[in-house]
């Protein structure tokens, strides 16, 4: 098999030995061992290598995943003895930001969402819509949808994309846009990589602003915290990032803040005392351009004049626009400082619709979890009407529903409160309450084991999935780690079925 592919005409290479890296990712719990690595340096590189796997048909026994950053949580970018393809690899072709009245910035389908950050703010733009953190590739996150404290505005990443050109199942280069190739376009949109290789990308972008007025106030009643929360996100002139996150029984939390916020009334603030009950923190974010100081402080002023939040609790900060973007990038320095960014992460994250929020709150933080100190819990709502609901992803079917995410780091040599198999088995009583109880919950960055699973997770939705998948990629070569489709005669499948 290495010659035959070794004869393929290539700009880029294979390696089949340093191959152990692409049987890892940020979850650090799935580990399937590939035969290669694929560093492509052009498209026409994925393209023949796809087109070769085609072309052989059941008798060359591969699958072939393509890796963005790695940061996915179960082995979604790997390939058991299939081939990876490094997409940072492609990274090499020149980004172009492109003024005018849709601006946009053509790039690599490997590129990072910092470097976009940095390349548009040299131009004066950015792009409209972000994840919490930026070190995710383009291809990663526009499989899944990218969501952050922007998109009840401007709707996640998958909404704000021009155009892409996608390397298909059987190795043919399509351009696709809502004209041209809509089908494609908008299954690959969240279609978790099933239909084609993103190799390049038109996305939407922005005049990018100089500063950020960063914002945190806290609840102790969940109505107030979501309601709050809705009728900020259902204003027009409102705050530029709206998210929010849980705290449960950590006393010292807020203490931390302090050498980042600063309290607007230090002397009553440092009197606050949550008294070991569950708080909610709202998070806000205003830009602007220093010359617009008076202005947006007379806006949030006005905007924060009508939440309900606890007297005195509200806490300032003033950061750079790149500051503010790339803020996790901060706690991952320090993580890895301690040796704790390399840990399991049994994360879960779920959509949940507006109607049965309180009841996933209730029973979710008020009994399943005792605290949160094995990572954050964030929690904020987002406005349906800004998701295309022609895209793949699957999300409730209300006009609001809301991200919760819960982060948590596992110890990995723990057996207690902290260690993987309890955050575990926590994760499953969350997920067994939204099923018993009906609550309309959907995962986000799906995890299933079963395709009757992933069935109920598509819903109606499901017979264009699969439909689309016989159309884009009817060997079932490509992102074999999201276990939906099982190319018939592969290693991987003959283990599942032993
Ligand atoms: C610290 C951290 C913070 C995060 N914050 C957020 C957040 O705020 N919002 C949010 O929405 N998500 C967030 N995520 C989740 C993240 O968006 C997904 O895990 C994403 O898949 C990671 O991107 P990646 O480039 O590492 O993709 P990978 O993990 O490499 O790949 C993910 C999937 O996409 C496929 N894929 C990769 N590249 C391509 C391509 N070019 N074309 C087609 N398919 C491709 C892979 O085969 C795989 O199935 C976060 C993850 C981490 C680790």
């Amino acid at each position: 098999m290495e010659s035959s592919f070794k004869s393929l005409n290539m700009d880029g290479h294979f390696d089949f030995k340093d191959i152990h890296h692409a049987a890892s990712d940020f979850g650090n719990r799935y580990h399937f061992l590939p035969v290669a690595i694929l560093y492509p340096k052009t498209v026409s590189d994925i393209s023949s290598t796809i087109k070769h796997v085609f072309n052989k048909g059941s008798t060359l026994d591969l699958t072939i995943a393509a890796r963005g950053h790695g940061h996915s949580l179960q082995g979604q970018a790997q390939a058991h003895q299939g081939i990876v393809i490094s997409m940072e690899s492609l990274r090499g072709t020149k980004m172009h930001v492109h003024t005018g009245e849709l601006p946009y910035v053509d790039v690599s389908g490997g590129e990072l969402w910092i470097n976009i950050l940095h390349e548009t703010l040299k131009h004066g733009y950015a792009p409209k819509s972000w994840t919490d953190y930026l070190h995710l590739t383009v291809g990663g996150t526009l499989s899944n949808a990218g969501i952050s404290g922007q998109a009840f505005r401007h709707g996640p990443q998958i909404n704000n994309v021009y155009e892409l050109e996608v390397v298909t199942g059987k190795g043919d280069v399509v351009i696709c846009s809502e004209k041209q190739n809509a089908d494609l376009f908008y299954g690959v949109l969240g279609g978790l990589g099933q239909f084609g290789i993103i190799t390049r990308a038109k996305i939407s972008v922005e005049p990018a602003p100089k500063k950020v007025k960063w914002i945190r106030v806290l609840y102790s009643d969940f109505h107030s915290f979501t309601k709050d929360q809705e009728h900020l996100i259902a204003l027009e002139d409102t705050f530029d990032y709206i998210e929010g996150f849980v705290i449960i029984n950590r006393t010292g939390l807020v203490n931390n803040w302090r050498s980042s916020f600063n309290p607007k009334d230090p002397l009553q603030a440092s009197l606050f005392n949550s008294d070991g009950r569950t708080l909610y923190c709202l998070e806000m974010a205003k830009y602007f351009n220093p010359e617009e100081t008076d202005d947006v402080n007379q806006k949030m002023d006005n905007l924060l004049s009508k939440l309900y939040y606890v007297q005195h609790t509200l806490f300032l900060s003033e950061v750079s626009y790149v500051d503010f973007l790339d803020r996790v990038h901060l706690s991952e320095i320090k993580l890895r400082e301690k040796g704790l960014w390399d840990v399991p992460h049994p994360w879960l994250n779920l959509l949940v619709p507006r109607s049965t929020i309180y009841d996933f709150s209730e029973e979710v933080f008020g009994r399943i979890l005792t605290d949160n100190s094995n990572g954050p819990i964030l929690i904020y709502p987002v406005n349906q009407s800004r998701w295309n609901a022609k895209t793949s992803v699957i999300t409730p079917s209300e006009d609001v529903f809301y991200l919760v995410a819960f982060l948590s780091s596992a110890s990995p040599s723990s057996t207690g409160s902290d260690g993987l198999e309890h955050l575990l088995s926590q994760n499953k009583r969350i997920l067994d309450f939204c099923g018993r109880a009906h609550l309309g919950v959907k995962q986000y960055l799906p995890h299933y084991g079963t395709q009757e699973e992933w069935q109920a997770h598509f819903g109606s939705k499901w017979d264009v999935f699969a439909r689309r998948k016989l159309t884009y990629d009817p060997s079932a070569i490509l992102a074999p780690g999201q276990r939906i489709f099982q190319k018939a005669n592969t290693q991987h499948s003959r283990d599942l079925r032993k």
